[in-house]
């Protein structure tokens, strides 16, 4: 075999993946690398190049089911660092490298006094991933502090600078999960945080009583990430201790009229405006069809909430998931008419 080595990239066969995603399945990559800088990174391509191999870049392994073996190289993106420029009185451009963890990162920026992301704090993962499906929680996503980020073309094997505009972010979506998909890999990601007179976000969810209490009338950023991070504490399962890659499907959106018809026939269910129709939480359409807490074989939907599916013995197979994931869809269509969408990439 030709040594790739040269530049930090050292190659090695049939590794399992179990470690390296938070469902903890168990797969096989025929190659595996880590790199930790771009040299390194256009060797590992190098080496796909000559064998003829498919490519997988990997964060943190969060928001990803493998079903099977991959038979050509994981790339697992290491590159680590982060920069900052003060561009006004109030504000601060800070760039951090896509091997940089997520809520490492926040926390960085929180220390700083960096507001902006504090609502998104404890999103697993990492910060080269986070535009991938504009990671949002708490009323926040990143498209809100997003400035650009430095992808690679896989084709030309130069680097492009993506503004949000050209991110097209949506909900859960981007450039780079549809038209882009498999054509790039982000390298790094620069935000646009303030540095004083933060704009403080406390409407969603339960973030306002965690804070009433603990006292706080007019909460820090410091305290609003606090705040969100008992929330997920108590009702996310930690992938440390179980498997899972958060909400596994996306909160549909209806038209209208179906929203109308379903709301006569359930008047409890949920509903939020959304740009082209109703947002209806997917998680409680799966509870109402009788999912929540409920176990097949190694594979369940949690107790607490029903939209995560958890790898509930640390036994599940990728294909046993998939398959649970596939009866939930099918079930919530008989009832609602309504097709939930995975929001977890499935390899
Ligand atoms: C307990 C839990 C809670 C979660 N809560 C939230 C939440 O509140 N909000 C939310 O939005 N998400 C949430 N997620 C999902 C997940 O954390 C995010 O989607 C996160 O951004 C995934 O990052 P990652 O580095 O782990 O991605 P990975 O799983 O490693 O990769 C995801 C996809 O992106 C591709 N990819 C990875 N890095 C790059 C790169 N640099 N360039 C190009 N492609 C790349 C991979 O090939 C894969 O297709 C949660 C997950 C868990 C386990």
């Amino acid at each position: 075999m030709a040594d790739y080595s040269n530049a930090g990239a050292t190659i090695q066969e049939n590794v399992s993946l179990k470690s390296f995603n938070t469902f903890g399945i168990n797969v096989y990559s025929r190659y595996f690398v880590e790199v930790d800088s771009e040299p390194a990174l256009l060797s590992a391509l190098r080496f796909a190049d000559d064998n003829m191999l498919p490519k997988l870049f990997l964060g943190g392994g969060s928001n990803i089911l493998f079903t099977q073996d991959f038979s050509g190289i994981v790339i697992k993106l290491d590159l680590k660092g982060a920069s900052e420029e003060i561009i006004n009185e109030e504000e601060v451009l800070i760039t951090a490298k896509a091997g940089e963890n997520w809520h490492q990162f926040v926390t960085y920026c929180l220390e700083r006094d960096y507001g902006g992301l504090e609502n998104l704090s404890l999103i697993p993962g990492n910060v080269g991933t986070s535009p991938m499906q504009n990671i949002g929680a708490y009323g926040v996503e990143i498209k809100d502090t997003f400035y650009s980020c430095k992808a690679l073309n896989l084709e030309t094997r130069e680097t492009e600078i993506f503004t949000a505009e050209r991110c097209a972010f949506g909900y859960r979506e981007s450039f780079f999960k549809k038209e882009g998909k498999g054509k790039y890999v982000i390298l790094e990601v620069t935000f646009r945080l303030s540095t004083k007179n933060h704009h403080i976000k406390t409407t969603y969810g339960a973030i306002k009583t965690e804070l009433e209490a603990a006292g706080v009338e007019v909460p820090t950023i410091q305290q609003v990430s606090k705040a969100v991070i008992n929330i997920r504490q108590s009702k996310l399962p930690d992938p440390q201790v179980t498997g899972n890659a958060g909400s596994f499907f996306k909160n549909p959106v209806i038209s209208t009229k179906h929203y109308e018809s379903l709301a006569k026939e359930f008047p409890a269910m949920p509903s939020y405006p959304a740009q082209d129709g109703v947002k209806v939480p997917a998680g409680w359409l799966i509870e109402q069809c009788g999912w929540k807490g409920k176990q097949i074989g190694h594979v369940a939907s949690h107790p607490l909430q029903a939209l995560v599916i958890i790898n509930a013995t640390g036994e599940a197979t990728g294909k046993e998931v998939y398959d649970f994931s596939e009866k939930i869809i099918e079930s919530v269509n008989a009832t609602f008419g309504i097709t939930l969408e995975r929001e977890v990439n499935i390899m």
